[in-house]
């Protein structure tokens, strides 16, 4: 069986700022996101570790192969795990502009301007309700991109797409600094986005 572990950070809690506040970085990475971790390796040792020596994607993309009474364990806890690892690995100090390469090409076909794929995914970040996640994804069977949201801490690949960018709606995201402004919020998380990151990433899943 896979252990996880709290995934380090490339940046330091404070370096996001004023985008992203120190204190909930913090509270984030090492309440939050510690809580997933340790969640995710509870529910793999009831499911019986030897059976599952996968890594928590492919777990996540092959849900039924869980015992059913621990698939809401396993999509929560799984889910939280790798989506908050992934949304760390997009966020870098000094970030945002607009990315480049196939990325900015596939982003015009489908959404015409990155303009207006940033409006789209910022709507659909703030009209979800209670809290979950909005994301850019690859979906394999279409060859596309899309942007989609999912409720909790579900991940795109219980729906076998490939995460590409990521946004955390949970409150404990943002209250702190931006408390009912969730759309301060997105809008600020914009400066923050590693680009190269997200097309290196487009670039190794579409092939
Ligand atoms: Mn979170």
């Amino acid at each position: 069986m896979v252990h996880y572990e709290l995934p380090k950070l490339s940046y330091h809690y404070g370096d996001l700022e004023p985008f992203i506040d120190e204190k909930t970085m913090q509270i984030h990475h090492q309440i939050h996101h510690q809580s997933y971790v340790d969640g995710l390796n509870d529910s793999l040792l009831k499911i019986g570790a030897a059976s599952h020596p996968k890594y928590i994607s492919s777990i996540l993309s092959d849900l039924k192969s869980v015992p059913e009474e621990m698939r809401i364990y396993v999509d929560f806890f799984g889910g939280g795990f790798e989506n908050h690892k992934f949304f760390w690995d997009v966020l870098i100090p000094d970030g945002g502009d607009a990315p480049g390469g196939k990325l900015a090409d596939s982003i015009e076909v489908y959404f015409d301007t990155f303009e207006n794929f940033k409006k789209i995914f910022s709507d659909t970040a703030t009209s979800i309700q209670g809290s979950g996640w909005c994301w850019l994804v690859f979906n394999h069977t279409f060859h596309k991109v899309e942007i989609i949201s999912t409720p909790n801490q579900t991940s795109p690949w219980t729906m076998q797409k490939t995460p590409l960018l990521a946004l955390d709606m949970w409150e404990h995201a943002y209250y702190l600094k931006y408390q009912n402004q969730k759309l301060d919020y997105v809008h600020e998380w914009w400066n923050v986005i590693n680009w190269d990151f997200v097309e290196n990433r487009f670039a190794e899943v579409s092939g």
